[in-house]
Order: C-alpha cells, then structure tokens, then sequence
C-alpha cells in the first residue's frame, strides 16, 4: 500500500512528472514558458500533449477537458475523448498540441455582461501552464484561461494572471532600490481557508429553499444554535470524521494540501484549511475542494451547504484568505525580519499593503459583493462591510513612533529610523487575537477575511494584487528619483504612516459604535451590492486596472453587469421559491392544523368541555394566514415590477428596495406561524432538525 506522502499528488502533472517524463529540451522550455510566462511553441507543445495524454491514460483517463471558470463564478468543463478514428473500424488515442494549448467551446451561455452584445459568440480556453493539469475520474482536466474573439476576458483567472504580472513588475522595481539584485520573479502566496456546513441529505432533500436557492428561506430559531460554544473545535463525529478522511484522500490524490479540518462556531459547521500555495493555484484548489465537498458528502448521505448564510441567526461561512509575496529565492516579503535592512524592506511592503487598502477600500468591498454574502457581512459573526485593517497594538505603535519621531522601546528608548534601527520584536500572537477585522496582519501574511464561503477566491486577490502593485508604483516612481534612498525610504513611510492610519483599527470591529467612529474616520461602509457596484466603474478605479492591464475599460463595465445582473436572478429564484413554498406548502399545512383545532373545538364543545387553546390558537393562526396572504402577494407583486429598469444596476436597486423587503416581512409571518403549528403538520423540516440532523 502506498502511504498517503506517497499518493500525494498521484494524479497531477506536476513539476516533478514534468521532468520525469518530458524530453530535456522539452522541459526546459515548458519551465520557460510557465517562470517568464510565455507562450509555448507549436513543436515543444505536441511533445508535452502527447507526454500528458500518456501519463494520464496510465491514470485511466480517456477523455480530456479545457476546464475553465466563466465568470458565473463556477467551474465549466466539456468532454472530449482522445479516440480517434483511423478508418477500417480502427481507433487510437490522440491529443494534439493544439487541443493542449487552444480549445473553442461555445461562449454564448456563459455571462459576457455584454461583451457578446456583437455578432461574436465565439470563445476561446487557453492553457494556462502555471497551474497543473491532473486526472479527476476519467477526464483529464487542462486549466485554462477563458477570452472572447476579441481578446476580452470572460473568466476569472484571466485577470487574476494579469495581476499576478502586475504586482511582479512593481515589486521587482521596490526590490532593486533596495539593492536587491538577484531577485528574478516574486509571485503571490495564498492559503484560503474554507467554511462550510453538513446537513443530513434527507433532511435538506426536504427543504425546497436549500434545493433551490442553497440556503434556507424560512425557519424559525431552534431552541439550541450556537450559544453553548460546545461545538467549536469539539470533537468531530464519526460519520463527519469519515467524510474528513476521503474528502482529504481525494484533495490530497489531486495535489491539494489539506492540512486541518475541525468544527466551527456554529452547529453543522467546519472548517478545511489547506497549506497556501501560489495564488492561481490556490484558487484552482480552491474551486475543486468545494466540488469535492459537495460531491463526497453526498456519499456519506450528507448535504454540504457553502452559501455564505445558510441559516438566519446563526453564524455564516466565509473563506479566509491568506495573503504574502515571496520571492523566487523564497523570502517572504512580509516578513519583518531581524536585520534592519529586513525590517526596512517589510515595513514598506506592510505600508504598500496599508496604503492599498485605504486608498482602494471600495474595490475590496465590490471584488466580494454578492447577494449571499451581502447576508454575511455586517451580521455579529463577519467582519462589517466596512473594509479597516488590524494591525494589533505593538506594530501600530511602532509605526506611530515612526511617523512622529518619537522615541520608542521597552528599556532604552531610541528614535527609530528605518534602514538603521532593528525594529523591535512585537510579539506574533498579539497580532493574530482579533477575529473581527476583514483586514488582518497576521505576522507574516494578511488574512482578508470577507470572501464568502461559495465565491472563487480570484476576484479578492485580483483587487489584493492589483492595488498593492499601484501602492508599489508610485512607492517606485517617488524612490527612483531620490538622492538618498534611505531618507526618502524613512520619510515615505513617515508619511504614508500618516495619510492612511484611518484604516488601521485594532478594535472591536462588531462593535455598534465602530460604525459610527468609522464613518467619521471617512471610511466607506457599502452594505449592500448594489451599493458596491457603482464603486467599480469609478473613473479612479477604472484608470488604476487598465493602468496595470488587469481589466481594460469594457472588460470592467462587463463585470458590474454581470454582477448586478447574478444579483437580481438571485433575488428572483429566492422569491419565487419563497411564494411557491407558502402557497403549496405552508399554507395548506395551516390550514389543515386550524381546521383539525376548530374540528376539535365543535365536538369538544358538544360535550361541554372548554375550548380555549383551541379557540384561541386557530384564530392566531388564521389572522397569520391571512397576513401571509397578503405579503405573499406583495413579494409577487414586487417581483413583477422588476423588469422596469433598463440597466442592470437599476433593477438591482429594486430588488433590494423592493424584492428583498419584501421577502423579509413575509418570512416574518411565517416564521411566527412555524412556532405555532404542530410539528406533525409543519411541512418541512425545522432549524433544530437540520443542525443537529447529522449524528
Ligand atoms: P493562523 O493561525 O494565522 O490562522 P495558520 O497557520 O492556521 O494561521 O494558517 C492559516 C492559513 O494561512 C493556512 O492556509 C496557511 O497555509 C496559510 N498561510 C500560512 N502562512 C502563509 C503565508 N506566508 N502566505 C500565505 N498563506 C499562508
Ligand atoms: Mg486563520
């Protein structure tokens, strides 16, 4: 039997395969292409297909697939055999350079947000080299890059590579002001830790809202949800624990480092956190753990939930995101070192990052807006949608004594200057305490904790890449001109220090008053989607992407509109399924109860007994009925009026406005009648049997 380091990765092409099976000269430009990113040429490209073909029929594929992420937010993936038919009944297995490198599904069903508004509905998946291709079943899978005839992007790795590139030219640029000459390549680190729940598939099979919209609709609370703290980290139960065990069997089969799984805060919920990785990688990884997720729980007869809010009144899932640059000689550049030219070195990344966030808040907040987590963000349990960083109290400090030149230390206080002072060692655990802050240093890395557990990763690190390369920019172009390098490096950070310590807050960030203090800090707090989008179409941040050739100008516009648009159909599923759940189902089990009650009442009054539960209940539960008639018609009513608007953004405001409201006043009544009826008659399952259904 293999050990588990031995399966490691079995069934991906990785570097190691590469080098192993791949002719000399093959490799080495195939290595080529993917460090200095650049195209492969036709020759070498038929020599690694057919080596990749080999490899993976050995692995038992027999088909293959350019596996691509449309900016629906999903993975896509069409099938072709490697059968080829040679005439005379004869077949063999093939797979040209080209299919590697180019493949053409339709793009007409996929979200263009307009850039298919012309004649053109061709689309084109491009290999993307830097992320391995592996067997999943038998298929293997070619992670492709996803663009329209054009060239627009219609994907989410597109700009993530692009940002990649971006933030890899400025750095470069910071690293040989600093005298750093060896450096070739940086690229981003990412560890994105994902939360989850697990419900008992028969269970959730009878929830009409999970099945439908991945998230419940109605429900009124359980007696017991989260206030025990019994479940976070408590031990796992046996049959979650043997879902843990193949679903780590299977990442690990596929190269992806699952490193710790264990309970969350909520009941039914858990957590997986892989080892970081590169960050394209990382969200390749990423979109294949919640597939396999969902899939594996199913064999265990369990139902895996990644919407962001599952559940009313209970904590919601998100996805930590890990954040660091290293080099290709593997410094972490967030690192604050020991050495002063180290600690200079970290405290202008860490002022890049802090300059980023401030001065591009709003892009942040728009790169995770959906309507899901639009339920998570701002809840007790999620960093606010008010985008401020934690940098915990020693570091601010130090910073602090930076900017103004005053003395700082323990024992012997000195005016620190950077490049000539070791900076004081601030201790790793005081900066990893506040779970509160969307925006946390976390020692070595950021931790921006507001994407949402079902969302891809790649549009935060876009947004995390791409400003902290302009940070860098301009850090650059102002270096570049100094005479002398250290004292504009000491006055940069003095200053940068002092533009941007408004987003720095080490304090409660659920705390009612931090909305308050932010907003007078001038801090923008977009609750909502449709808040957001309007921020991405900004001249600034429109000028600020294609500056850094992440998105041009339409590719932008595109976004918002596929954006607001997923909105609104959201919204619109959510509604639907709320009216057809109260009509068929709440309703006519109401009115089933109240007629069993007022049939009990007229018989037990024959025999002159009283009957004031049941008078009393049936008319409560009645006048319910009746108010749930009438929000039910208002939800449809609302729904109707939805089409008016002739931009995308425009109809979302509505739905927010007026699906959306209504949609809670009608889970109001419901919710109420759900605590009044017999659980006999209620027709689906309550909170109570969901969270605490798998044993
Ligand atoms: P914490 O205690 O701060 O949550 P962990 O060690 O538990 O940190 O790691 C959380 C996640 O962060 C893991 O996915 C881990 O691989 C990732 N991580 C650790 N170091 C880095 C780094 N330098 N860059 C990016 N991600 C990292
Ligand atoms: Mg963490």
């Amino acid at each position: 039997m293999a050990t588990a380091a031995e399966r490691f990765g079995e069934n991906v092409f990785h570097e190691g395969v590469m080098r192993e099976r791949l002719p000399r000269e093959a490799y080495k430009s195939l290595r080529r292409c993917i460090t200095e990113n650049k195209r492969l040429d036709a020759e070498t490209a038929a020599v690694v297909a057919n080596s990749i073909k080999d490899w993976a029929m050995e692995h038992g594929a027999t088909h293959y697939t350019h596996w691509f992420q449309p900016m629906t937010g999903i993975t896509a993936e069409k099938h072709d055999s490697f059968l080829s038919p040679i005439g005379e009944g004869g077949a063999i297995m093939e797979f040209s350079g080209k299919e590697l490198i180019q493949g053409e599904p339709d793009a007409s069903s996929f979200p263009s947000g307009g850039l298919r508004a012309t004649f053109e509905a061709r689309g084109y998946t491009a290999w993307d080299p830097t992320s391995y291709a592996f067997v999943k079943g038998d298929v293997l899978y070619i992670p492709t890059a996803f663009y329209s005839y054009g060239g627009e992007a219609l994907d989410k790795k597109t700009p993530l590579l692009r940002s990649m590139e971006a933030l890899n030219r400025q750095t470069l640029r910071i690293l040989r002001l600093l005298g750093d000459t060896e450096t070739k390549s940086v690229h981003v680190n990412v560890g994105a830790e994902q939360e989850y729940f697990l419900v008992d598939e028969q269970a959730a099979a009878r929830r009409k809202d999970l099945i439908y919209t991945g998230r419940t609709l109605f429900g009124a609370k359980a007696p017991k949800g989260q206030e025990m703290s019994d479940h976070y980290f408590g031990s796992i139960k046996d049959r979650v624990k043997a879902f843990m065990g193949d679903l780590d069997k299977e990442l690990w089969s596929l190269g992806i480092p699952a490193k710790t799984e264990h309970n969350e805060a909520a009941p039914a919920q858990h957590e997986l956190a892989p080892v970081y990785s590169t960050v394209n990688l990382a969200a390749d990884q990423n979109q294949l753990t919640m597939e396999l997720m969902q899939k594996i729980a199913r064999r265990h007869g369990m139902t895996c939930l990644l919407h962001e809010k599952p559940f009313a009144g209970i904590n919601g899932s998100g996805k930590h995101n890990n954040w660091s640059i290293e080099t290709d000689g593997g410094e972490n550049l967030l690192d604050p070192g020991d050495t002063p030219a180290e600690n200079a070195r970290f405290l202008l990344f860490l002022c890049a990052v802090i300059q980023a966030v401030d001065d591009y808040a709003d892009l942040l907040r728009v790169s995770v807006a959906t309507a899901g987590n639009d339920h998570r963000l701002g809840g007790f349990e999620a960093p606010p949608a008010i985008i401020s960083m934690f940098l915990g109290t020693e570091l601010t400090e130090i910073l602090e004594a930076i900017e103004t030149d005053a003395p700082y230390g323990s024992r012997e206080k000195t005016v620190l200057k950077v490049g000539v002072h070791v900076l004081p060692r601030f201790a790793r655990d005081t900066t990893d305490r506040n779970r509160t802050s969307p925006f946390a240093f976390t020692g070595n890395k950021f931790e921006f904790r507001m994407p949402g557990a079902g969302m891809s990763i790649s549009a935060a690190n876009t947004m995390i890449n791409v400003t902290v390369a302009e940070s860098l920019r301009l850090f650059a172009d102002e270096l570049e001109g100094a005479q002398d390098v250290d004292q504009a490096l000491h006055d940069l950070i003095r200053r940068t220090v002092a533009q941007h310590k408004r987003v720095i807050f080490n304090g409660n960030g659920y705390d009612a008053a931090w909305v308050e203090e932010a907003e007078k800090r001038g801090l923008l707090n977009l609750a909502t989607t449709p808040d957001a989008i309007p921020y991405l179409l900004l001249e600034k941040n429109v000028a600020l992407l294609e500056r850094h050739r992440v998105y041009s100008r339409v590719e932008v516009q595109s976004r918002a509109e596929v954006m607001a648009d997923k909105y609104c159909r959201v919204l619109e599923v959510e509604a639907n399924t709320m009216s057809e759940i109260v009509r068929r189902d709440v309703l006519p089990a109401v009115c089933s109860y109240t007629r069993n009650l007022s049939y009990t009442a007229a018989s037990k009054k024959t025999l002159g007994v009283g009957v004031g539960y049941e008078m009393e209940l049936c008319t409560k539960l009645s006048a319910l009925m009746a108010q749930a008639m009438e929000r039910v018609g208002d939800l449809e009513r609302a729904l109707q009026g939805s089409g008016q608007d002739d931009t995308a953004l425009g109809r979302a405001v509505y739905f927010r406005d007026n699906v959306f409201s209504a949609q809670r006043r009608l889970r109001e009544v419901v919710d109420e009648m759900e605590t009044l009826t017999s659980a006999k008659y209620w027709p689906y399952p309550s909170y109570g049997d969901l969270l605490f259904s798998v044993r």
